[in-house]
């Protein structure tokens, strides 16, 4: 199969691609920059790869079976109004430019499927609600962004299958708010653990990539998917787990506000409470291989 990626470029992008390039498809990466494209994935490693700057996306688009569209402005940052704007304005421009070239594509050669990125932020936070695919969305920044952003994907051509992956916070070694999180609990004497903090639903690296993966061809894979791990737990529990795989305990806590100067607003994803379950994603049969945080933590940080 032929897949055009949005956002090919970014944390969860480069593990989809490099593991659609090892079961030989073939993928055109869609992306603003072709320097950097070309440095992440070089044309000896990735000779089935084609790196499209635009106005180029069309032809992409066109000679694809598939689009999966992950772009947007990274959340975990200082939220200036201008910054706002463009986290949202990010998504629904790059959301909206897919879906034109899809929607405008001559039938015989317009893709059939679109796995479209979205996330849990859709259900606003609380510390007593359990969400999943059925619950009505919150009423913070982070909800309004992604009903903009699925109210985008949406648009797309009825006789394209569509799948909206409502991702939770990804952990994995190279990116993500981990990544951000580590130096600091190793700079204090070990990861925060303060009772008081909500649920934390999160997901592996290599399960969200699955996820994306399994909906790109099975047909069953329709409408709004929940990416999280069937087990969320509490903010406390994950750091107690994180303190114990990294040999640090948890008893000097990272105060929040260190947490916030990494992260910036971004930190609320992280510090507000939000239990989310897969309901979808289990009654489709998929497969968790990390269900459990601490085995996920123990795989990415050995
Ligand atoms: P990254 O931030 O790592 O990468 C996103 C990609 O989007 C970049 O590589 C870049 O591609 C493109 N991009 C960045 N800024 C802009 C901009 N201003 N305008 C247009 N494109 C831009 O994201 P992730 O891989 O972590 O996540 C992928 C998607 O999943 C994102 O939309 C994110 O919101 C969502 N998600 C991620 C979660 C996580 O924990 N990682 C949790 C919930 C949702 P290029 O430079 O090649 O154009």
């Amino acid at each position: 199969m032929t897949v055009s990626v949005t956002g090919a470029t970014g944390f969860i992008g480069r593990r989809l691609v490099q593991r659609l390039h090892a079961d030989n498809h073939y993928i055109h990466v869609l992306t603003r920059s072709r320097s950097k494209a070309e440095l992440i994935f070089p044309v000896k490693d990735f000779p089935r790869i084609v790196i499209a700057e635009e106005p180029k996306w069309k032809d992409s688009i066109q000679g694809s079976n598939a689009v999966v569209n992950l772009a947007g402005m990274p959340i975990n940052t200082r939220w200036s109004p201008e910054i706002k704007k463009e986290i949202k304005q990010s998504r629904i421009r790059v959301t909206s430019k897919v879906i034109d070239l899809i929607n405008d594509s001559p039938d015989e050669i317009r893709p059939t499927v679109l796995v479209s990125a979205t996330a849990v932020g859709y259900y606003g936070s609380s510390e007593t609600q359990v969400f999943d695919e059925r619950s009505p969305s919150g009423n913070d920044y982070l909800a309004e962004v992604c009903r903009e952003w699925e109210a985008t994907a949406l648009k797309v051509n009825k006789d394209v299958r569509l799948a909206l992956i409502r991702i939770g916070v990804v952990l994995g070694k190279d990116g993500g708010a981990l990544a951000k999180m580590i130096p600091l609990f190793m700079m204090f004497a070990g990861p925060w653990a303060q009772d008081d903090n909500g649920m934390f639903s999160w997901i592996h690296l290599d399960d969200i990539v699955n996820l994306i993966y399994e909906a790109l061809s099975n047909p069953s894979y329709k409408g709004v998917i929940n990416g999280t791990a069937p087990n969320p737990v509490r903010l406390a529990e994950m750091c107690e787990q994180l303190g114990n795989v990294l040999g640090r305990p948890s008893w000097l806590p990272v105060p929040d506000f260190a947490l916030k100067a990494v992260l910036g607003e971004g930190a609320s994803v992280v510090l507000d409470g939000q239990k989310v379950l897969p309901t979808r994603a289990k009654e489709l049969g998929f497969q968790f291989q990390y269900p459990y945080v601490k085995d996920a933590l123990k795989t990415i940080l050995s």
